[in-house]
């Protein structure tokens, strides 16, 4: 049966604003691609953790799945069906699906509503609980989310930072999704904040048999509560696979950079071909072939022409490198 979510070839493009001399001379509008032909899946039940540096398309690739953008190419499914030609109902019912959390939730929650209030119209509105029986519901929630029963009359600033993450996280889960979205939403926490919210999300994972798409830039975190890792670069997944099994033996050099670089994981081993020199290379002027080829130790001719697309090898891994083991010798 087919895949919860299945994301194929996405691309989506910003327009960069010219300065006022670009303008002058009557230079067209640039484009920066921040989503270059994207292609993952998600299955019902599992976590799969988006990483790569900041710029990397992550977080566009979340809001495309939220349609919060739409993406200029390729297409998006749910459970077989293409989002993009969902309509009325259909599309309502993906919009509840599918459900993402901030990473500041105080700035998505309405101030002068109360918890219980802001609970009970997501509900009510979404048609899930005649209002009658939305009380009751709303406590469940509470409890779902460690949060004491009070919490439904008070309001959004009488609460700390993790408070108001498990007010979001409850408002997600009002809405009975199957999915939940989370873009960085531990970066404004303190470490032991963080700690109680990955249980919790770990918990409700196994409690109410979601799926989730967990973004983080935090290696350890993603280790520790994802089952299959992408790792993006410049707008696209340059590998996927079983979290532990990227981590302990990565195939992409960007990867094993990525890794190098958090020594803190605890898995680099001082690789020769780990290191990466220079900058990250401007979205609005991807390098030719590899999008890595500018700062990887291995590049070769090939590598400076010819793109690497995103195969899959025997072991249910996928690499986007002309080097990676079980590929065709050219
Ligand atoms: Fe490096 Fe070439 Fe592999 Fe790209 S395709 S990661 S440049 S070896
Ligand atoms: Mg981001």
């Amino acid at each position: 049966h087919p895949p919860l979510i299945e994301v194929h070839g996405l691309a989506k493009r910003f327009a960069v604003e010219r300065g006022l001399i670009e303008r002058l001379a009557g230079r067209p509008r640039r484009q920066a691609a921040a989503l270059d032909g994207v292609s993952l899946r998600l299955e019902a039940g599992e976590t799969l953790a988006i990483v790569g540096e900041s710029g990397c398309g992550k977080s566009t690739l979340a809001r495309c799945l939220v349609r919060l953008h739409s993406a200029d190419e390729g297409s998006i499914a749910y459970l077989g069906h293409d989002v993009g030609l969902m309509r009325g109902e259909e599309l309502r019912d993906y919009r509840r699906h599918v459900q993402m959390i901030f990473q500041d939730p105080y700035s998505s929650l309405n101030p002068r509503m109360t918890v219980g209030q802001t609970l009970s119209e997501a509900i009510v509105v979404n048609g899930l609980r005649p209002r009658a029986e939305a009380p009751a519901r709303v406590a469940e929630l509470l409890d779902l989310v460690n949060l004491p029963p009070d919490a439904a009359t008070r309001y959004p600033r009488e609460f700390s930072g993790g408070q108001r993450q498990r007010i979001g996280i409850a408002r997600a889960l009002a809405l009975e999704p199957s999915c939940i979205i989370a873009d960085e939403i531990l970066s404004a926490l303190d470490v032991s904040v963080q700690a109680q919210i990955i249980n919790l999300l770990i918990s409700l994972q196994k409690r109410l048999g979601l799926s989730m798409i967990f973004v983080s830039h935090d290696l350890r975190v993603v280790r520790f509560l994802s089952h299959r890792v992408a790792v993006m670069y410049l707008g696209r997944v340059v590998e996927e696979g079983e979290t532990e099994a990227v981590f302990s033996a990565p195939a992409h050099p960007y990867t094993r950079a990525l890794l190098a670089a958090a020594p803190e994981v605890g898995l680099s081993r001082g690789r020769h071909d780990s290191a990466m020199t220079g900058e990250l290379p401007s979205p609005m002027n991807l390098p030719p072939g590899c999008v890595f080829h500018p700062r990887c130790p291995l590049a070769t001719g090939l590598c400076r022409t010819e793109v690497p697309w995103l195969l899959g090898t025997e072991t249910g891994r996928s690499v986007a490198c002309h080097l990676a083991p079980g590929r065709a010798p050219r």
